[in-house]
């Protein structure tokens, strides 16, 4: 039977809500992705305050991103406490506007991950980019070089996102788009780019020669899937697990779940 999306969505909701009460978080480093403040481009960014104060209230530790990757290299987790650090992909106005503001008012510093080709597109560009490539139904602008400066320099990171957003499972540009990315990024904000996520987040979204690549050039690369195992590809990709701000606090730490190495 045909089921509209808004009763799945509720009975989602519900569900998550329910199990998360069944289900403390557990200890170990999480990583969280996510997009962007809201789909809804008037919301107030108090919602990620709240969802920050929510799980500080449920004992959790937020973390820097570059110590959780450290942590997570090292294989030093903690086995007391549950710590989540803040990842942001394709590099919307909104990270630098909304997000870091919040992420900055508790010293926490997050990465970045941006397209090149999204912040140097003319309009036709980022509009395809909204409707087809990121599939997002909402006007949003990238961040601009200026802005990515302005983070940097207060320590978040900016990583690759690969050039245009491509799929890189057997993409013949894939070289182009991963490397290109890390060249661009290092001459606009004047600094190093070790980190990369690859478009997508699946793992049947890359692919063992772009997987070659990429470790070629960056000391990081994350997937957004398979969050229960801290590892993908033999050890060689970190794994996220995705949220946005505007979600309820219960369902994100329903997804703070214990983890295998
Ligand atoms: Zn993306």
């Amino acid at each position: 039977m045909f089921m509209n999306s808004n009763l799945r969505k509720h009975i989602r909701h519900y569900t998550l809500n329910l199990l998360s009460l069944m289900s403390k978080p557990k200890p170990g480093v999480h990583i969280l992705n996510g997009h962007f403040l809201s789909l809804n481009n008037s919301t107030s960014n108090i919602v990620f305050k709240i969802l920050l104060e929510k799980l500080i209230k449920n004992g959790i530790n937020l973390i820097n991103i570059q110590d959780a990757c450290d942590k997570i290299i090292n294989k030093s987790f903690s086995i007391k406490n549950c710590e989540v650090a803040f990842t942001f992909d394709d590099g919307f106005e909104e990270c630098f506007t909304k997000i870091a503001p919040v992420l900055d008012s508790y010293n926490l510093k997050a990465a970045f991950f941006v397209n090149p080709g999204f912040i140097d597109g003319n309009e036709n560009y980022r509009q395809n980019f909204l409707k087809n490539i990121v599939c997002i139904n909402s006007p949003k602008n990238p961040m601009s070089w200026n802005q990515l400066i302005k983070l940097k320099n207060n320590n978040h990171i900016i990583g690759a996102h690969t050039l245009d957003h491509q799929r890189l499972q057997a993409a013949p540009e894939a070289e182009t788009q991963i490397v290109k990315c890390k060249e661009l990024i290092q001459e606009k904000t004047n600094g190093t780019c070790d980190y990369f996520a690859f478009p997508y987040g699946r793992l049947e979204d890359f692919d063992e020669l772009s997987l070659q690549i990429a470790s070629k050039y960056y000391k990081f690369i994350f997937s957004q899937s398979d969050y229960r195992n801290y590892f993908s590809f033999q050890g060689k990709v970190i794994n996220r697990r995705h949220f946005e701000c505007d979600w309820p606090h219960r369902h994100v730490l329903y997804f703070l779940k214990s983890k295998s190495i």
